[in-house]
């Protein structure tokens, strides 16, 4: 049985004083049993974010990772294991933000989600096709491309202590949701490219849906067999908000 799992991408918002604020909101929440719960705040708010979360069953991660795994000479970046010792679990790799904005590519992506996992941290792996390609058919060859990038590069075994979020990019801040069974297509096609390679990991791989989550349709987003949970952007910035999102994962 796979525990459903929540998670909220605070993407490039916060000041100490906001965050402050949000980790008090999430602080009071009443949060569902059954259910994993992480938010990914910018880095530079996440011991903020630990230290505020102590006690609270809220895990945090990171929105993005160096490809090496150890501290080193790479000005700018900040490496896996530099995470883990902030008090991260988990680190999102591809989102398409980053993608699209910061032209990285599956090789490059393949090395952060290797680097991830020899600190211990949890990959997150993001993926999902643009409207264009979703309009010329292509989304299935799109995200099977993505997802077999890492099963090539990795073995499919990478999954085992990976998490997967389908996020198409034409719903992410738009507004735009997938319907459920739009949703539902995508992950049963994951989890069956899984599948024709391990059974066993694709049986146990927490798929997330992610693209304009919000209480009032997660309910119906996370009833369908192969969503898991939702990757939540604009609405994880409010605490009540992100509260209802997961109590919809616990039922
Ligand atoms: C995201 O940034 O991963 C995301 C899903 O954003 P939003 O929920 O705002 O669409």
């Amino acid at each position: 049985m796979r525990r459903t799992m929540v998670a909220g991408n605070w993407k490039m918002h916060g000041t100490r004083a906001s965050v402050a604020e949000l980790i008090n909101g999430l602080r009071h929440l009443a949060l569902p049993g059954g259910v994993d719960i992480a938010v990914f705040p910018p880095c530079l708010h996440i011991t903020q974010v630990v230290d505020g979360l102590k006690g609270k069953s809220i895990q945090v991660g990171a929105q993005n990772s160096a490809v090496e795994a150890m501290q080193g000479a790479l000005t700018g970046e900040i490496s896996s294991s530099q995470l883990v010792d902030a008090g991260c679990s988990y680190v999102l790799v591809g989102h398409s933000e980053r993608r699209q904005m910061m032209g990285e590519r599956d090789g490059t992506l393949n090395r952060k989600f290797a680097a991830a996992q020899a600190c211990g941290l949890i990959p997150v792996l993001c993926i999902g096709e643009t409207l264009e390609q979703r309009e010329s058919g292509k989304t299935l060859e799109v995200v099977s491309r993505q997802l077999g990038s890492i099963i090539e590069e990795l073995g499919v075994g990478a999954f085992a202590k990976a998490v997967i979020a389908y996020e198409p990019v034409w719903a992410i801040g738009t507004g735009l949701t997938a319907t459920p069974q739009q949703a539902q297509d995508v992950h049963a096609a994951i989890r069956a490219q899984l599948a024709a390679e391990n059974s066993e990991v694709a049986q146990g791989v927490r798929l997330l849906y992610g693209g304009s989550v919000k209480a009032a349709n997660a309910v119906e987003l996370f009833g369908m067999p192969d969503i898991d949970g939702g990757l939540i952007g604009g609405a994880s910035l409010n605490a009540d908000e992100f509260g209802a999102i997961c109590r919809a994962a616990g039922n």
